[in-house]
């Protein structure tokens, strides 16, 4: 057997295999091919990685340490340079890069190579002190720190110390002999820290930084990050190692390195975008140290450089068919691309760039479609700052992730997470961020910086969680250690609140109101282009006549679920339901339904309205009773209130007729006073209906709620509230239809398990729709179906289509039922350790599960079509909004999806992908 191939040289390596050579990899080698200039290297692959992880010796697979020697002297060859060669020394990065982008999550290392030999040969070489002692000093640290484990406290130490003696700011300030100074004082802290001496053989150091690269990928950072955002072995597995020959951006005005865009992240416009920084190296952009440049300000400053850049940008976008964030050096005039990769652009630049690009012929329609994450839609629904308010900001910064957000302020990531997960809401402040702070991005509302671009690290994340982002805010002087933060005259301290707006880079004290986006045209587009490919319909779960002009807005074809008991809850409402629930007799039951009729019958006829001429499925009262009246606790302690103040009042009443008996000429009929006794009487009625409720409350109590006396089993129990509910709804229809408004409403029943219950309620509504037909003279059109969501009722669909027109499958329930594990409690109990433990792959109540849940809906379409097959079949459980469940409803043939009003877009887009993507569905 062949032995096996660790090392790809970049002109050898695969570009499509970015699962052996990582997504870098693989892109340097594509590049180097189709013959943009990249500095000559080769990639370690994720086999290595894997392999490497996989022995608890830590040693590198056998054969590695002979192929990367032999890819050295290749790059020594094609550069004339040498290894650890004292007179034109051959210097190397090694970058990490697994098939998944985890910008920032693991390691990298510059200038690997040097020691006090190789330096002088780079001096005398480039002929620069300055530089030579810089790109030591930047070593020491960064292998020191990645490679060697020392916290970079110990080195920034000495460095602001040197910075300090010599007054300056940046480090562009320092001369050739104070960093000379601070490459002493590094090796200095390596040696106190490891008790070695830095490691001076180049290949050595190369090993050493190959393994810690190895590490990173299980490092805490990268562990968080594949946990967030869900990635998965089988989507990034182990990094791979970019070893690169070293170009510098960093030696002389001649030279600059730059981050770039080729279109604009923050907008999606079809501009080139980016910053750069002259006399720099790569790190310098992205760490936010310097505040870099916009990359059109090079067109002045380096013309010639600019129009090869936009030549690379050009290459590398037709060739990508893709947005590209690139990075480059140009090094003595010239422009080195070292390296590209899609770029992470929030929702509303995804959109813009995927229509334009579709219109300019770049990508098709269905390419443009597929290009836009689904959940990345409700982004484009985030809250920007109402712009009627007149707060003026106290500082500016740049617009670096679109979007405002208001919360505490805090100071570290640490802080952030602990009040975040204790449910407040924080901006972090920071002066600038690093991959370390990444938990506290995931508790924050927002992120405000006071160095760095739209580049930084705090950008780049920011933009990439869609979370809104104000970077380089120079005016904000942050004071971690006092926990506040000056702005000119201003300060304001932890937990003070504020308010950042990413679209414009203002930053506010206090709160300020937020007003809902509008959709854009190219959301519009998109959209429209989604509807026109997609088979399943999307509807809205909505209660209310706002909810409904919402679930319009957002294009939905009809309401899948109005849920009744909503109505029920409305604080003028609950008094009459009380009466319903606490009726001894038919009659009394009677007269609390007929004040309800009314009530929702306006309910209905608003919503209807709304949605004329779409559908609404209303769903009859689905809730057990209880849930309306108190609970027995709560009575409990109410009484006991009541008759301790019913004693004191009786105390009182008697000793105000007794002051007044004491008045001239007082009778004792005079007492008591008819004003105490009309409170008194009061209260005593009160406590009789707190009684008459807690008696109710104790009869009505179940074990098991949820599995108890609810939906179609109260409409058998209790026929009058089902019959007054299916009135309501007919004659809305009725009263609409005279008005000339196209109604469509369908009766659907809750938690059905056999016909003969669907049957029984049909029966009622097919007496009311006699009496309605009547009463209003007209001919209505509706449709009677019923919830799928008791694991039985799947089983007995056959049976159950000869009754209804459509299925909805509540899966939310149904998910219940299937793993019998109670939706209130499984989410905060055990689930959690069941996905981190592998036991379950997703949390059921979010994605619909595959191998149980699904296999019964799917039985129950097949079933349900065999008698019915026009039967329409759709969801309304949760899934319904969840991209993934709605490409399964999309393949076992369900006609429509509901889900809640912001997920309505994400919907049509998913629809849409389910059926661009239903070949390669397994
Ligand atoms: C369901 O069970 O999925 C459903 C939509 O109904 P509810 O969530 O109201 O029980
Ligand atoms: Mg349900």
């Amino acid at each position: 057997m062949a032995a096996q191939q660790w090392v790809y040289a970049f002109t050898e390596g695969d570009g499509k295999d970015k699962k052996l050579l990582g997504g870098k990899g693989a892109n340097l080698c594509e590049m180097t091919q189709i013959g943009l200039n990249v500095p000559p290297g080769f990639v370690i692959t994720t086999q290595a990685c894997l392999d490497y992880l996989a022995h608890a010796e830590r040693q590198l697979p056998e054969g590695l340490p002979d192929e990367i020697r032999t890819h050295i002297r290749s790059l020594e060859q094609q550069t004339g340079k040498v290894f650890g060669g004292a007179d034109n020394p051959l210097l190397v990065s090694v970058r990490s890069g697994s098939a998944m982008s985890m910008p920032g999550m693991m390691d990298t290392i510059l200038n690997l190579g040097l020691n006090d030999d190789t330096l002088s040969g780079l001096i005398q070489q480039t002929g620069n002190e300055r530089f030579g002692w810089d790109a030591y000093r930047r070593f020491i640290q960064l292998f020191g720190h990645v490679a060697l484990g020392i916290a970079d406290s110990h080195f920034d130490e000495h460095f602001d110390a040197i910075k300090r003696q010599a007054g300056v700011k940046a480090d562009i300030g320092l001369d050739a002999e104070h960093l000379e100074e601070i490459c002493r004082l590094f090796l200095e802290v390596v040696e106190e820290q490891t008790g070695k001496p830095f490691p001076r053989d180049p290949y050595q150091q190369l090993e050493l930084a190959v393994k810690a690269v190895f590490n990173s990928w299980r490092g805490k950072r990268a562990v968080d990050y594949r946990r967030e955002f869900k990635i998965t072995p089988e989507m990034a597995n182990g990094t791979a190692v970019n070893v690169v020959t070293m170009v510098f951006g960093n030696m002389g005005n001649d030279c600059a390195t730059g981050v770039g865009f080729t279109r604009d992240p923050g907008t999606g416009e079809n501009v080139m975008f980016g910053e750069y920084l002259v006399n720099a190296q790569g790190e310098d952009v992205v760490a936010g140290i310097r505040t870099p440049k916009p990359v059109s300000e090079m067109a002045d400053e380096m013309p010639e450089m600019y129009r090869q850049l936009v030549e690379l940008r050009n290459k590398l976008e037709s060739h990508y068919r893709e947005v590209q964030d690139f990075e480059y050096t140009i090094e003595k005039g010239t422009l080195y691309c070292l390296q590209t990769r899609n770029g992470k652009m929030n929702a509303a630049a995804r959109v813009r760039t995927s229509v334009e690009m579709a219109n300019e012929g770049l990508l098709s329609r269905e390419e443009a479609l597929l290009r836009v994450e689904p959940d990345m839609l409700e982004q484009l629904l985030h809250p920007r700052l109402d712009p009627e308010h007149k707060s003026t900001p106290v500082a500016t910064g740049l617009p670096a992730s679109p979007g405002a957000a208001a919360g505490k302020a805090v100071f570290d990531a640490d802080r952030a997470e602990l009040l975040g997960r204790a449910g407040q809401k924080v901006i972090l402040v920071r002066e600038e961020t690093k991959p370390e702070d990444i938990h506290g991005f995931f508790a924050s509302e927002g992120i405000l910086t006071s160095r760095g671009g739209k580049t930084s690290h705090a950008a780049v994340v920011a933009r990439g969680m869609g979370k809104p982002c104000v970077a380089g805010a120079e005016g904000i002087v942050v004071n971690v250690k006092a926990r506040m933060a000056a702005v000119g005259e201003t300060t304001f301290l932890e937990g003070d609140t504020l308010t950042i707006d990413g679209t414009t880079g203002n930053v506010y004290i206090g709160e300020i109101a937020t007003v809902d986006p509008e959709f854009s045209d190219n959301l519009k587009t998109l959209l429209a282009w989604s509807d026109a490919i997609a088979r399943l319909q999307v509807m809205a779960n909505a209660d209310t006549p706002a909810a409904a002009q919402k679930a319009v807005d957002y294009g939905a074809q009809g309401i899948g679920l109005c849920r009744t008991e909503r109505m029920f809850n409305a604080v003028e409402r609950l008094p009459v339901v009380v009466e319903m629930i606490l009726a001894d007799t038919l009659e009394e039951r009677r007269d609390a339904l007929d004040k309800l009729l009314p009530m929702q019958r306006g309910d209905f006829k608003e919503i209807f309205r709304v949605m004329s001429p779409r559908p609404v499925t209303v769903r009859l009262l689905d809730p057990p009773m209880h849930e309306f009246l108190p609970t027995e606790a709560q009575l409990l302690e109410e009484l006991e209130h009541l008759q301790k103040l019913h004693v004191n009042m009786q105390g009182i009443g008697e000793l105000v007729g007794s002051l007044r008996l004491l008045r001239p000429g007082a009778r004792h009929t005079d007492m008591p006073a008819p004003f105490d006794v009309l409170n008194a009487d009061l209260v005593a009625e009160a406590i009789t209906k707190k009684r008459q409720m807690l008696n109710k409350v104790r009869v009505l109590y179940e074990v098991n709620p949820m599995l108890g006396h609810r939906g179609v089993r109260l409409g058998i129990t209790y026929p009058e509230i089902y019959r007054m509910q299916i009135q309501a709804v007919l004659e809305a229809a009725a009263e609409l239809q005279r008005e000339g408004i196209d109604v469509i409403p369908e009766i659907m029943v809750p938690q059905v398990i056999s016909p003969e219950e669907l049957k029984i309620v049909k029966q009622y509504t097919e007496e009311v729709q006699q009496q309605v037909e009547r009463h209003y003279d007209v001919s209505l059109n509706y449709r009677f179906g019923t919830m799928m969501e008791t694991v039985r009722s799947t089983l007995r669909a056959e049976r159950i289509a000869g009754y209804a027109d459509f299925f909805s499958f509540g899966t939310n329930d149904l998910t219940q039922a299937a793993f019998s594990f109670s939706r209130e409690d499984a989410e905060n109990k055990f689930l959690p350790q069941y996905i981190a433990r592998g036991i379950l792959r997703d949390n059921p109540f979010e994605a619909l599960d595959y191998n149980g849940v699904l296999k019964l809906m799917n039985i129950a379409v097949k079933d349900g079509r065999k008698v019915r097959p026009d039967l329409k079949v759709g969801i309304c459980g949760e899934h319904g909004g969840h991209p993934a469940s709605i490409r399964h409803c999309h393949h076992i043939g369900l006609s429509y999806v509901s889900c809640s009003s912001p997920r309505v877009p994400v919907a049509r887009l998913a629809a849409a992908q389910a059926m661009l993507t239903e070949d390669e569905y397994q």
